[in-house]
């Protein structure tokens, strides 16, 4: 029997995240996670941890870790946010910045948090198509709006735009806060951190979940105009004072400080990367050139759900999206290059078969 409280409860389709397997033997290649353990600072940093600590609140603002960002991109600390995981940077900045009658834009294919955010904070929206390849036009953006979100690279079709492109969709958008998901552009060497200088409508959100190794400590930062991270602060302070606990502020602290271990990483991954797209079109998969550290990919003779399932039996978890216009594709995460090994041999035998 219906409640009578029924009608008052949220009704939203929430996120999907990828499957979490129950065995370790499994190769989790569905989220995008780093095959590759935190820079050993975490570790050491972890380690040196003094719970007597805990008793006290963590800091308010996270300030050694914006300090940190900060220091890394030469920026002032006041142009620097945190968070617990971008997923929350993120949400905070759609309160923040999307309240105008106006629907947001973002492409039709992208990651599927957007939606689900707007529906919970009642923004309204309008999808715009990428073209046959996946590719993003930014002239399609030069329209009135409430605000702009844009992955870059994007995801799930791990396209990146060239600095140059999105500044001009910055350009023509200077009315509205456009906001850049950088995600994965750890892995593609291109990131518009360098615009917040320039533009007061810019804000470039960066997570610690993919590059950094840290998916498990929920860590994350927003870059901006100091007025626009002012107003990130204010919904954060409304909200929940203190999204980052003690322990994340240190380890995600530790991670921003050792550079030299995050570009070796990144490296190794793109590497990988770049050897295991040419075997997968070598074996007849059709896949546009990752910038991020996943590849997304389409075989002629097999779907990919025939393609997921097989994986799925044989040990290996990939993501499909039974969404329109990719329901064909598989987005598969850069794992190590033995992982990755394993990957193909797999397909070989599926498609040699
Ligand atoms: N943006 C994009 C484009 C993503 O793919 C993800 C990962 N699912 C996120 C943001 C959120 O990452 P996290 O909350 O782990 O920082």
């Amino acid at each position: 029997m219906e409640k009578a409280f029924s009608k008052n409860l949220i009704n939203i389709e929430p996120y999907v995240a990828g499957e979490q397997p129950r065995s370790a033997d499994i190769i989790k290649l569905n989220a995008n996670e780093n095959p590759y353990p935190p820079s050993p600072e975490v570790h050491k940093a972890i380690a040196a941890f003094n719970a007597d600590g805990l008793r006290l609140y963590p800091p308010m603002d996270a300030a050694p870790l914006r300090q940190a960002a900060a220091d890394f991109y030469g920026l002032d600390r006041s142009c620097v946010f945190a968070g617990n995981g971008s997923d929350d940077v993120l949400a905070a900045a759609f309160r923040a910045f999307f309240n105008s009658d106006k629907p947001i834009l973002y492409p039709d294919i992208t990651y599927s948090f957007y939606p689900v955010w707007c529906e919970l904070l009642k923004i309204p929206f309008r999808t715009i198509p990428v073209d046959e390849g996946f590719n993003v036009n930014v002239e399609d953006y030069y329209t009135d709006n409430g605000g702009v979100v844009l992955p870059n690279p994007n995801a799930p079709t791990t396209i990146g735009l060239g600095r140059d492109r999105i500044e001009e969709l910055i350009k023509h958008n200077r009315e509205s806060v456009v906001i850049i998901d950088e995600a994965y552009a750890d892995f593609s060497g291109v990131s518009c951190v360098p615009l917040i200088k320039k533009y007061d409508n810019l804000v470039v959100t960066q997570t610690f979940s993919k590059s950094r190794a840290l998916a498990g400590m929920r860590v994350a930062i927003a870059l901006a105009d100091p007025y626009l991270i002012s107003y990130l602060d204010a919904v954060k302070d409304s909200y929940n004072s203190y999204p980052m606990d003690a322990v994340s502020i240190c380890a995600g602290t530790a991670a921003m400080r050792d550079r030299e271990y995050f570009e070796a990483t990144c490296g190794k991954i793109v590497a990988t990367r770049q050897r295991v797209t040419k075997r997968l079109r070598e074996l007849g998969f059709i896949l546009p050139d990752s910038s991020a550290n996943f590849l997304f990919a389409t075989h002629p003779d097999h779907t990919a759900r025939e393609i997921f399932s097989y994986l799925r039996e044989n040990g290996i978890y990939v993501r499909y999206f039974s969404k329109p216009r990719i329901d064909n594709h598989l987005r598969i995460t850069v794992g190590t290059d033995e992982q990755m090994d394993k990957l193909l041999e797999l397909l070989e035998k599926l498609i040699n078969k």
